[in-house]
């Protein structure tokens, strides 16, 4: 058996196959590229604090319960993942970059990676999202003077001291963001492609069980999954309402067009801009995966709990539906439970 990617979905898998005998190196190995433990948290901006993460759960089997608030969460959650790693002898092989996943021989998927590879019955992809930031393509975006970057590549806001920063993008990166940058900047603008939607009052279990329903809707009908806050809103929080009085809040619809100096609307009003930052979200890293054609014409995968439809050795789990830390840890046990289902139908040793 062959996990890809050791973030939260990849080892809460792991851990499930392991507690239900599964023997690391005998039976499964888990592969990822990054450099060390952590999955995508590794590489979160330093400004991320443990303490302004909200809602990441432990893994299963083992709490973090000491993570200092004031520290970067990257470094906060490393090393949680390292002990976690250890604790249950999982024994990731990192750096391994999964190339292509093909169809092997005798009914068997064939893992193409840096480091040779593997025959396996069955399959858990775990790779996240953070390895494909999406960057939407605008008229004149070449000829753009300043600099652009995305937010996996955000290096904390005092880089933009004196600047004059533009972030486009509605979702909770592009909030936080701009509260973070706006007191460093000599000014911000927001871009958003659709009119923010603040939400009111506590975020609960179950607003957050109708978000999920919503994603997993898109999901089983082949579509590509939406990102949580497109169902659930923008936390109307403290510092939020602040940003909306101070201005900093103050979104301005998508431009048609940049220019060198900045952006522009087709009504002649402009911006100008020293840096564009995209917060715009990222995609499924699944491309991998392709040669397996998965794909519907929606653009995502359809799958059924974590199975893929169309080829029940292949399992998604931190997927549309799956994709938060609560979603990753359930759906890496319920793939084991259907992995474990599958393979006792099946008479040929993993
Ligand atoms: C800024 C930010 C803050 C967030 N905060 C929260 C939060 O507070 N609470 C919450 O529940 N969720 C949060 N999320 C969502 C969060 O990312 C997920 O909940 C969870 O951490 C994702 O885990 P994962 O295992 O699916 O993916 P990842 O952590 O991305 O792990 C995927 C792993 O796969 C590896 N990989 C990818 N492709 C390959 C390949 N081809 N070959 C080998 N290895 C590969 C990567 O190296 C990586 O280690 C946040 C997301 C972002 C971007």
């Amino acid at each position: 058996m062959v996990v890809i990617g050791a973030g939260q979905a990849g080892l809460a898998g792991a851990y499930h196959l392991r507690r239900t005998g599964f023997e690391p190196d005998r039976d499964f190995v888990v592969l990822d590229h990054s450099p060390g433990p952590g999955g995508a948290w590794q590489f979160r901006w330093p400004s991320l604090t443990y303490g302004k993460v909200h809602g990441m759960h432990s893994l299963p089997g083992l709490e973090l319960t000491d993570g200092d608030p004031a520290r970067p969460s990257s470094q906060v959650v490393a090393e949680y993942f390292a002990t976690y790693e250890r604790t249950f002898d999982l024994r990731v092989r990192r750096p391994v970059d999964v190339r292509a996943v093909h169809e092997g021989a005798g009914g068997r998927l064939l893992v193409e990676t840096s480091a040779g590879s593997w025959a396996t019955r069955a399959l858990i992809n775990a790779t996240g999202t953070w390895d494909r930031p999406f960057w939407p393509r605008y008229a004149g975006q070449e000829t753009f003077r300043g600099r652009q970057l995305h937010t996996a590549q955000y290096p904390g806001p005092e880089e933009f001291a004196g600047q004059r920063v533009l972030v486009v993008g509605g979702g909770a990166s592009g909030t936080q963001l701009l509260l973070e940058i706006a007191p460093y900047a000599a000014a911000t603008s927001w871009v958003t492609r659709r009119p923010p939607v603040f939400r009111e009052g506590p975020f609960d279990e179950d607003a957050g069980r109708a978000a999920v329903a919503l994603v997993e809707e898109r999901v089983r009908q082949g579509l590509a999954p939406s990102s949580v806050v497109s169902v659930t809103g923008l936390p109307l929080n403290d510092a939020v309402r602040q940003g909306i009085e101070d201005g900093v809040l103050d979104r301005l619809p998508m431009f048609d067009r940049i220019t060198p100096d900045g952006v522009e609307w087709s009504d002649g009003r402009r911006v100008d801009a020293d840096v564009i930052l995209w917060a715009t979200g990222f995609r499924a890293a699944i491309d991998h995966l392709a040669p397996m054609k998965l794909r519907e014409p929606g653009g995502g995968i359809r799958v059924d709990g974590t199975r893929a439809v169309t080829d029940p050795r292949i399992h998604l789990v931190g997927y549309g539906p799956s994709a938060s830390t609560i979603g990753a840890n359930r759906a890496g046990r319920a793939a084991v439970r259907d992995i474990r289902r599958l393979l006792a139908q099946e008479p040929v040793a993993a």
